[in-house]
């Protein structure tokens, strides 16, 4: 079972009631924030969620409305006495602009493992879940990402039996693809049927849509999208921005064909997204604009 919330559906300027960009996921255990507006760590705290239990930070890129909560949020981990090791990750360059960001937040009680994205396409195990970052097309470098947990087929003792799969290695290759055994090699699809359908969550902000975006979210239980700009009249402004409109982000859905697609990051012309949600959902019915809070627990579907 993997938890989303949303932290923050603000982009460029926080409102009153609306933070900025910010998502958190929970599967097992393990905490990823993706993106860290300023007051990020105000809005966890609204959601009664615990700063200290945040393993990854994936960043989409580093501009202040998805970076400039890190030096406060990491500080408040600290005071929280986490002491385990935090994973970030985010495009080329990001290393530098977080330990500037530090000056001000130094002398932490856990190490940082930063990670920079230097391909196009890159993935990553973590905790149990898979995730894929892919470059996108913003005014700087940026990535969207999917968090994805696999799921393997089910074990089948009679395809095992058939293939000479010894039952000392059967509990082996629940972990792992192929396993060696008395000199010989058995691989998983030996002993077990085909994989099943498992979670995938997309979160993609400050882009143009681009194929690469749908592709990533096929087979999505949902698809968490910019949309900046509401009015397809704006058009325009999101090309000059290098964002998206309502629009364009269904358009994107559409071809995808996620289970739903949540907008986010909205522009702070935009006070109530609401009330253009039917631009998007002539496109793509299951839309919904997100707000801060919006909850959702996807379990797997068998
Ligand atoms: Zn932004
Ligand atoms: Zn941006």
């Amino acid at each position: 079972m993997l938890d989303i919330t949303l932290i923050g559906t603000g982009g460029a300027l926080p409102l009153k009631d609306r933070f900025l960009s910010s998502c958190i996921m929970k599967y097992n255990g393990a905490n990823f924030l993706f993106d860290c507006g300023e007051g990020t760590q105000i809005s966890l705290r609204r959601q009664k969620i615990s700063l200290s239990r945040i393993n990854t930070i994936l960043i989409t890129h580093c501009h202040a409305d998805h970076v400039s909560g890190l030096p406060g949020l990491l500080l408040s981990m600290g005071n929280d006495m986490r002491t385990e090791p935090v994973t970030l990750i985010g495009p080329a360059g990001f290393a530098r602009i977080l330990h500037s960001l530090l000056i001000i937040a130094r002398e932490l009680p856990f190490e940082l493992k930063v990670i920079e994205l230097k391909h196009a396409h890159e993935s990553f195990s973590i905790d149990g879940c898979k995730i894929d970052a892919f470059r996108v097309d913003h005014s700087i470098s940026c990535y969207g990402y999917t968090l994805e947990i696999e799921r393997v087929g089910k074990f089948s003792p009679e395809k095992a039996s058939l293939n000479g799969v010894p039952m000392k290695a059967w509990g082996l290759l629940q972990k792992d693809e192929q396993v060696e055994f008395d000199g010989k090699i058995y691989t998983r699809d030996m002993a077990f049927e085909k994989a099943r359908r498992g979670i995938k969550v997309l979160f993609c902000t400050d882009t143009r849509p681009l194929n690469v975006i749908s592709d990533m979210a096929k087979g999505a239980d949902l698809m968490i999208c910019e949309g900046m700009f509401a009015e397809d009249a704006k058009v325009c402004r999101a090309e000059e921005t290098k964002h998206m409109t309502f629009v364009e982000a269904a358009r994107l859905a559409k071809a995808a064909m996620p289970d739903e697609l949540w907008l986010t990051h909205f522009s702070p012309s935009l006070p109530d997204p609401h009330n253009y949600i039917s631009v998007a959902t002539n496109i793509f019915q299951n839309t919904v604009c997100g707000t801060d809070g919006m909850y959702k627990e996807i379990k797997f579907k068998d």
